[in-house]
């Protein structure tokens, strides 16, 4: 909802080149925890300024593409280290503003910090390709060259790692780019928009709007000097943008929805297995995209595991993610509560009553927040809506599998590709499992999620489109080759 800006309400204002621009509407952002306390307000940016934006962002790509990349990666070292001495403001703000516990949103800064000091040591590396040629005398090389104006989708989830892990490869590679962030956690990149102007980034080479998607996407999507468009979000969404955009021939990278599994066998350090399911399908509230969300146990410790799951859910402490000692913070907002609701109830009806958790809490200072209780349905099967379909919040579908073959086959009967996880210790099966279960991203005996910056990210089947995100894979998307031959 828009209203007028009040004085009294400290605004963030959009950024498009090189200047602060102030809408005369604006968009709140409240604490999930607690709707009462106001976060941030926000200029609600309009088609007209991501037009605008985009413009900008083309007359600064000759200057900017062809500074030397060591020179880009010292601004972006710069903005590294900006943030770094913010480090404990901006970590707050985000358990504020997204809900996630501080020590979570802790470790999602110093990513985001990382990722911009790995992306700008790659200004000196920027490799391309030297190769004997067959003719005498002939030079042959590619270089890399950017690509032009890039859009930036991102989701409120990891509001400011998912910012990172594309602005500081788009710009190390010579690109300009326009960020258009989720409505529901827009802060968190906000602070990487204002470490880059004051690392002191060219007029023009980074633009940032905020404000409703549906507007502001087709904007971007449309927009004259667009050249390729990188998004992380719902299939809803990014398959629309990928109708778009294939219109323009726009070069477009998706990274969707997950439905990711962890496969527990008979043979796995049991203790650990249960502390990894619980970490994949609960931490940050579930609503990572690599959240596991269907455990898959082999028959012979079915009972014993789900009695130890259960009995190690219950331990977990939800609450306001300020507040030490809380393990489990809000959805972000009421309507990713209200969805995740409506999941529960369709999973009672297909799976009977949860083994642990299904309700709102609403007790102990949670009323004013979007809190769910970590929930647990057992003896799901393979057909059941909570078994097929994404739901992003902290419950969890337990499955019986007869054994690995039949495990693996379960993991591997769903649309979704994004991550996977196995709990063993035979060798075999995890070879098995490393060249047959279908995903972008595998762990062996770790949680499904908590991945590095320095290696490929993103997934394969319906959850993700075009080149790879982060570590050295980043660069196809973000550069394109030109091939030179050299008779000397
Ligand atoms: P979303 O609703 O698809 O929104 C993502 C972004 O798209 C937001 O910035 C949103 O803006 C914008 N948007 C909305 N409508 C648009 C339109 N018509 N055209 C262009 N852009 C539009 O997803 P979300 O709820 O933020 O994030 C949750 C989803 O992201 C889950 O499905 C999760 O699995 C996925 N995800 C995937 C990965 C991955 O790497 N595979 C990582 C994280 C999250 P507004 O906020 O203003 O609506």
């Amino acid at each position: 909802m828009s209203t007028p800006i009040a004085k009294s309400t400290p605004t963030f204002a959009n950024y498009i080149n090189g200047e602060w621009v102030e809408s005369s509407q604006t968009f709140e952002k409240r604490n999930p925890a607690d709707t009462d306390e106001l976060v941030a307000s926000f200029s609600t940016g309009s088609a007209q300024e991501v037009a605008s934006a985009a413009n900008a962002a083309a007359a600064a790509f000759p200057a900017w593409s062809s500074l030397n990349a060591p020179a880009r990666g010292n601004i972006l070292f710069k903005a590294a280290d900006l943030l770094e001495r913010r480090f404990e403001s901006i970590a707050a703000e985000m358990t504020r503003e997204e809900g996630k516990t501080l020590p979570e949103s802790k470790g999602e800064v110093r990513r985001s910090i990382n990722i911009f000091r790995y992306f700008a040591g790659e200004g000196s590396r920027l490799p391309g390709m030297l190769v004997p040629s067959e003719r005498d005398r002939v030079h042959m090389f590619a270089i890399r060259k950017p690509i032009g104006v890039i859009g930036l989708i991102t989701p409120w989830n990891f509001p400011s790692a998912i910012p990172a892990w594309k602005l500081a490869p788009a710009l190390i590679c010579g690109n300009t780019v326009v960020l258009k962030p989720a409505s529901a956690a827009p802060l968190s990149s906000w602070r990487i928009v204002e470490a880059l102007h004051e690392a002191g980034i060219p007029r023009g080479v980074v633009n940032f709007v905020a404000g409703p998607g549906g507007e502001l996407g087709n904007a971007l999507v449309q927009a004259k000097p667009l050249k390729a468009l990188s998004f992380t979000g719902s299939c809803q969404i990014g398959n629309h943008l990928h109708d778009q955009a294939s219109k323009r021939r726009l070069r477009i990278q998706l990274e969707m929805g997950g439905k990711n599994p962890t496969i527990v066998l008979a043979d796995a350090d049991f203790k650990s297995a249960v502390e990894h399911v619980v970490n994949g399908a609960f931490f940050s509230t579930g609503q990572k995209c690599t959240a596991t969300s269907r455990a898959i146990v082999e028959d012979g410790i079915y009972d014993k595991f789900l009695e130890a799951l259960v009995d190690r859910t219950r331990k977990l402490k939800v609450g306001n993610g300020m507040e030490p000692g809380v393990d489990i913070g809000p959805l972000v907002d009421q309507a990713q509560m209200d969805t995740v609701l409506r999941y529960i109830e369709i999973g009672r009806k297909e799976a009977g009553a949860p083994k642990i958790g299904g309700r709102r809490l609403t007790e102990g200072g949670l009323a004013k927040g979007y809190f769910v209780e970590p929930t647990v349905f057992a003896d799901v099967t393979e057909s059941m809506t909570i078994a097929q379909e994404e739901i992003f919040g902290p419950v969890l579908a337990v499955m019986r599998a007869k054994n690995f073959e039949d495990a693996l086959r379960i993991a591997n009967n769903i649309p979704f590709g994004l991550s996977a996880s196995i709990q063993t210790t035979n060798l075999s099966h995890v070879f098995d499992y490393v060249y047959q279960m279908e995903a972008g991203l595998l762990t062996v005996n770790l949680p499904s999620a908590g991945v590095e910056y320095q290696l490929p990210f993103g997934g394969t089947k319906e959850s993700s489109f075009g080149p790879k995100e982060q570590g050295p894979a980043a660069l196809e998307f973000y550069s394109d080759y030109k091939t030179v031959y050299l008779k000397y």
